[in-house]
């Protein structure tokens, strides 16, 4: 996933970076909580990590609760399949039956305790007409109070979306070429362009003012992901790929830019950016990238005797918006940091880390096809590591559940 994003999830985060700015109690809860899962006695259920305190609390209400569907449990047999969403004091996810194809877009309000099934893809599936092949799967996703649902021919010719209203549970069948806004700033709205071809390659933006006046900036950036967190003051950070000399573009290298809503500058940050994901607070982004030298963890039996690093050195880099300086925020080399797993909350960062040591192993023999095989277990712990941007303290939080 690092670095082989499939085209679908290119399309999705260049469109899912306005979700829900403008709710105020969104951003209170995004400035307190993770949402995330958690394991109760082997049982795993959604929960709230508060990285100002260190604990995780599951949104099920019953302290008593054993979260199955014996006991009661609005999330029994729990089965998410991707992201959950938060909307307007409830959560959404999509819970899975046999496939994602028939898995329901479920509603948990989290004021009453309920939680309701409202509409399933199968349903969502009966409004796609017979002339679109879904050659290039479907697309999903929460976004903005909505879930959203495309299908595309296989050439790209013919397109098909629509979207879920959250709040109400409401098909709407949207025009095959509208597009969510990437981002929105004071009455300014930035979309990706109609060129946008099969690599999810938005060639600039269509700029929309209050007015309604549209004009295409930025036309020579080859504009691939674009981040979700807007800096208060109007500013957007993307990347742009670089095009070889063959044309196609080299979806693994990438310029790191910064727009500015209100001066209509485009500042480049860095020019070999070296992940897909960060977090952003105040003027700096947070992000992992490969050490030179990275400590070795040992050696992996089950793989052939190879050798395993951890390339992020354990080490957490932030970097300036405006200077581009890249600088060291916290280095803990006995963590291999998962850069996939990075979220600012509040004043914090909250990194993700996947600890496996290949020093100790027991060894177990099974028989496979009438031949024993051995396969080699390593002890692994996961957690999160949490940065308080403000003090520079780190505080570690071993969870095997995440
Ligand atoms: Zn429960």
């Amino acid at each position: 996933m690092k670095k082989t994003l499939l085209i679908l999830t290119v399309v999705l985060l260049l469109l899912c970076t306005a979700c829900g700015k403008n709710e105020t109690n969104h951003d209170a809860f995004f400035d307190t909580f993770l949402l995330t899962d958690m394991k109760v006695d082997g049982i795993t259920t959604p929960a709230l990590f508060n990285p100002a305190k260190g604990t995780s609390t599951p949104i099920c209400t019953d302290p008593l609760c054993a979260h199955t569907k014996d006991a009661g449990c609005p999330f029994g047999g729990y089965n998410k399949v991707g992201d959950i969403h938060y909307h307007n004091n409830a959560i959404y996810y999509l819970s899975g039956k046999q496939s994602l194809l028939d898995s329901d877009i479920m509603r948990y309000d989290m004021e009453s305790g309920k939680i309701d099934s409202i509409v399933s893809l199968t349903e969502l599936a009966e409004y796609v007409p017979a002339d679109i092949k879904s050659g290039n799967g479907i697309g999903h996703g929460f976004i903005d109070g909505y879930f959203r649902y495309i299908i595309r021919n296989a050439d790209f010719t013919a397109a098909f979306q629509l979207r879920v209203d959250l709040d109400n549970g409401k098909v709407e069948v949207l025009d095959k070429n509208y597009r969510y806004p990437t981002a929105e700033y004071d009455g300014i709205t930035l979309t990706t362009t109609p060129e946008m071809d099969y690599t999810g390659v938005s060639y600039g933006f269509v700029k929309t003012d209050d007015k309604g006046n549209t004009e295409t900036i930025l036309a020579d950036r080859r504009i691939q992901i674009t981040f979700d967190d807007l800096l208060s003051d109007g500013k957007l950070i993307y990347t742009d790929c670089y095009q070889r000399e063959d044309g196609k573009y080299d979806l693994e290298r990438q310029r790191l830019w910064m727009y500015d809503f209100k001066t209509g500058e485009d500042r480049l940050i860095m020019e070999e950016f070296p992940d897909v994901y960060i977090a952003m607070h105040g003027d700096y982004i947070y992000h992992v990238k490969d050490v030179e030298n990275p400590p070795v963890l040992g050696v992996d039996m089950n793989s052939e005797g190879k050798e395993r690093f951890n390339t992020s050195g354990g080490i957490l880099w932030r970097t300036n918006i405006y200077t581009g300086e890249c600088e060291i925020a916290f280095e803990m080399p006995e963590y291999t940091l998962m850069g996939t797993q990075i979220d600012r909350v509040g004043q914090y960062i909250v990194i993700g880390y996947h600890n496996v040591d290949y020093k100790n192993y027991t060894v177990e023999e099974f028989v496979h096809h009438n031949v024993v095989e051995t396969w080699y277990q390593y002890p692994e712990e996961i957690g999160r590591i949490v940065y308080d941007t403000v003090s520079g303290r780190t505080a570690v939080y071993p969870d095997a559940s995440t």
